[in-house]
């Protein structure tokens, strides 16, 4: 599974670096990993988005070694890779329509006169794509440039100001949607922020009067439990997952002992994978950590 997370990644990396050496029609806006809700119980998630006037194209990024045999009726492709057969479960062309359907429909909404298009990318050149029908949309990450040269320049659909609306207006739904975590989708270094277990109020770091009991030397208000505060700050702020050795630096504590009671005891479920000292605790982006961040910069 992670296997497949790193292939997939570096698989828009690649595709990235086509994409780069291509000169779209200016204004241009690329967008990658896009997340948009049309409803509270669903969400998709583009891998690349181009947005010019003329065009909002869709990359379905696939990074995939081996062969990709199509299969109809349910369409599916079945993947041979060093004389196994695996089933791939996730039509790529299932995805491209659900997504490309999901985004017309959040256009429609907010008003703007375009429509969706794109296709499945295949960003390793060498993967064999067999039986694959004639009218799908499927290119090879490299010929993106040609593709893209080719295309005839299309009447401009969006105004300037409509152009740069919707480029806003997708941004803003992205924040909205999945703001965390927080330092990365703001630029701010992790290493900054300030580490122990902090005052809600005043961001001092509090003293543990007894064993159950911390203060703040600030504001003298009391503290049971500033650890799961201090976790939901980690998840808003930093990651979805925490190690044992990460909370141990991150809340300045000795022993790895007393780390793992505080993940354990957390109150909200976390995710536990991975074994014995490579243990992660995961958090699920779906619920918002807490309503408020408690951390700020050492720097303040
Ligand atoms: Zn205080």
């Amino acid at each position: 599974m992670l296997y497949q997370k790193s292939a997939g990644y570096a698989g828009e990396i690649r595709v990235d670096k086509y994409l780069e050496s291509i000169e779209f029609p200016e204004p241009v806006k690329i967008l990658t990993d896009v997340e948009l809700s049309i409803n509270p119980k669903s969400a998709i998630q583009i891998d690349t988005l181009i947005l010019t006037r003329s065009y909002a194209f869709i990359l379905e990024i696939k990074n995939i070694a081996g062969t990709l045999i199509y299969i109809p009726n349910p369409p599916h492709f079945v993947r041979i890779h060093e004389n196994k057969k695996t089933i791939v479960i996730d039509c790529p062309i299932m995805q491209l329509e659900n997504n490309k359907t999901t985004l017309d429909i959040w256009l429609e909404r907010n008003k703007f006169p375009m429509r969706s298009t794109g296709m499945i990318v295949m960003a390793n050149g060498k993967t064999d794509v067999q039986d694959a029908p004639a009218d799908m949309p499927i290119i090879y990450g490299k010929h993106l440039p040609l593709h893209f040269r080719k295309m005839e320049p299309e009447k401009p659909l969006l105004t300037k100001q409509q152009f740069y609306e919707l480029c806003d207006k997708l941004q803003q739904d992205q924040q909205r949607y999945n703001p965390f975590p927080l330092c990365e989708k703001n630029g701010i270094n992790p290493a900054q922020l300030r580490k122990g277990i902090i005052c809600n109020d005043c961001s001092v770091n509090l003293i543990r009067a007894n064993h159950q009991r911390w203060t703040c030397p600030a504001c003298k208000k009391k503290f049971k439990q500033p650890y799961h505060d201090g976790l939901q700050d980690w998840f808003m702020l930093i990651k979805n997952n925490i190690s044992n050795e990460e909370c141990r630096d991150f809340f300045q504590m000795k022993d790895k002992y007393a780390a793992n009671y505080i993940l354990n005891q957390f109150p909200s479920k976390l995710k536990r994978e991975g074994k014995a000292k490579a243990t992660i605790y995961k958090w699920d982006y779906k619920q918002p950590p807490a309503n408020k961040i408690k951390r700020s910069t050492s720097k303040t």
